[in-house]
């Protein structure tokens, strides 16, 4: 094990036993936790805050819960598994027969020794989550069962973790990743963890280019929030990676954004080729994590995603079976170089976009009109540098790579930096 992966495990150890959801005291531990890898700062949201179209919801509490038979014996116990009570169920104290139980006991359709993951945050409710064997005893029993969900629900807050890491420039690249699951290891963990990591890569790189804006939310409310309360600089980003299940045995994969002809996909695209895996591609689409909130028509971000067995993909998936025999910090540390890889790329592009994006500009007032002299001479590859200028400024729309560009053009990308900075010099453009 390399000291990464040991590092790793250590903290998926650490972690991954902690009843995590969308707000509580088990968040807040692990955001602290996360503090030892990374100098987040811990924002609270209180109950009751609008944010756009939701409410922040009641803060939930659990403390235990089980089903005992007649004797007392317990049949399902949250002290085994948190998996076993229903995400944001309401407390219960009671004893009832199977009839009355049974609409609250939850079972995984395909694995029978499965614990299933349910929520329900948003509408009281309260149940167990079994696997078959115990749904069949639960079904088995004649006597009166006790039912015990020792939870609360009153205003509190939502927490979340936030990171701004400054570069050069003051365009910011978002990453997102999501607290709100419990003891499952490759949906979220994986991704928080790989997160933090990668936030203390970036934090070290020396002369670093763009601005970090990292994020750990409660998944869709939390970003909602985080949206809701940071809209301007939201508003600004071009660039975000939403990063979960990325630690599983299987295939690597990579979610294209909204914009399929975004610069991100591409690059992420050759840093998995230029990694020499295996690696299935997936469309955008509607339904995944954060990044319907971050790609909405308001904020617009082009958000993109790699995978180690994607969530829904894979049979575990939103079950007990999602544990640390099915993740390791192997495989989550394969996916951190592949990101860390993909980051590397992204300093490395060098992007410029025009002072004034209105129409053409007018070259000669800014000396860059020459006719004389070979100016329009075809010396660049077959193309005259005036060719290239009004090219340049064409191309250089805030999103285009200057390597890119050369590609499209078929010219030298030396050549064309060259260019580029004479243009900056000139005023006509300005680096990203
Ligand atoms: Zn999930």
């Amino acid at each position: 094990m390399t000291e990464i992966e040991a590092e790793l495990d250590r903290y998926l150890k650490r972690l991954f036993p902690l009843c995590r959801s969308i707000t509580g005291e088990p968040n807040r531990e692990t955001l602290r936790i996360l503090q030892e890898i990374i100098p987040l700062t811990i924002h609270e949201v209180a109950t009751g805050t609008v944010v756009y179209d939701w409410i922040i919801p009641d803060e939930w509490t659990i403390r235990d819960a089980w089903i005992a038979d007649a004797n007392g014996q317990r049949l399902v116990d949250f002290q085994v598994s948190n998996l076993h009570v229903m995400s944001y169920s309401e407390s219960v104290d009671a004893v009832m027969g199977w009839e009355e139980l049974q609409p609250h006991i939850h079972k995984h359709s395909d694995l029978p020794e499965a614990i299933p993951y349910r929520t329900s945050y948003y509408k009281r409710d309260w149940g167990f989550c079994v696997t078959h064997a115990q749904y069949a005893e639960l079904k088995k029993q004649q006597g009166e069962l006790t039912v015990v969900i020792d939870s609360e629900l009153k205003p509190g807050s939502l927490s979340y973790g936030e990171i701004l890491i400054p570069g050069q420039s003051s365009q910011e690249i978002l990453l997102s990743c999501y607290i709100c699951h419990p003891s499952m290891a490759n949906d979220s963990l994986s991704g928080v963890l790989l997160t933090a990591f990668l936030a203390r890569y970036i934090a070290e790189l020396k002369d670093r280019h763009w601005s970090y804006r990292i994020v750990f939310v409660p998944e869709t409310i939390g970003a909602i929030a985080y949206c809701a309360l940071n809209e301007a600089a939201m508003k600004q980003i071009d660039i975000g990676l939403v990063i979960t299940t990325v630690g599983g045995p299987g295939k690597f994969g990579y979610k294209n954004s909204f914009d399929p002809a975004h610069p991100i996909n591409k690059v992420i695209k050759t840093v998995l080729i230029e990694s020499d895996v295996d690696f299935i591609t997936y469309p955008f689409d509607i339904h995944g994590s954060d990044e319907r909130q971050y790609s909405s028509q308001g904020f617009g971000i082009n958000v993109a995603s790699i995978f180690k067995d994607k969530y829904y993909e894979y049979d575990y998936y939103h079950s007990s079976l999602d544990d640390l025999n099915f993740v390791s910090s192997k495989q989550v540390a394969e996916t951190l170089s592949i990101y860390e890889g993909l980051i590397d790329k992204l300093e490395a592009r060098r992007i410029f976009r025009r002072t004034n994006p209105y129409c053409e500009v007018m070259l000669s007032r800014h000396g860059l009109y020459q006719v004389g002299g070979g100016a329009l001479w075809p010396k660049y590859g077959g193309r005259s540098e005036l060719d290239l200028i009004l090219w340049l400024l064409f191309l250089s729309d805030g999103k285009n790579d200057i390597r890119d560009i050369a590609a499209i053009l078929q010219a030298s990308s030396s050549e064309l930096e060259l260019l580029a900075d004479k243009l900056v010099e000139k005023g006509a453009l300005v680096p990203c």
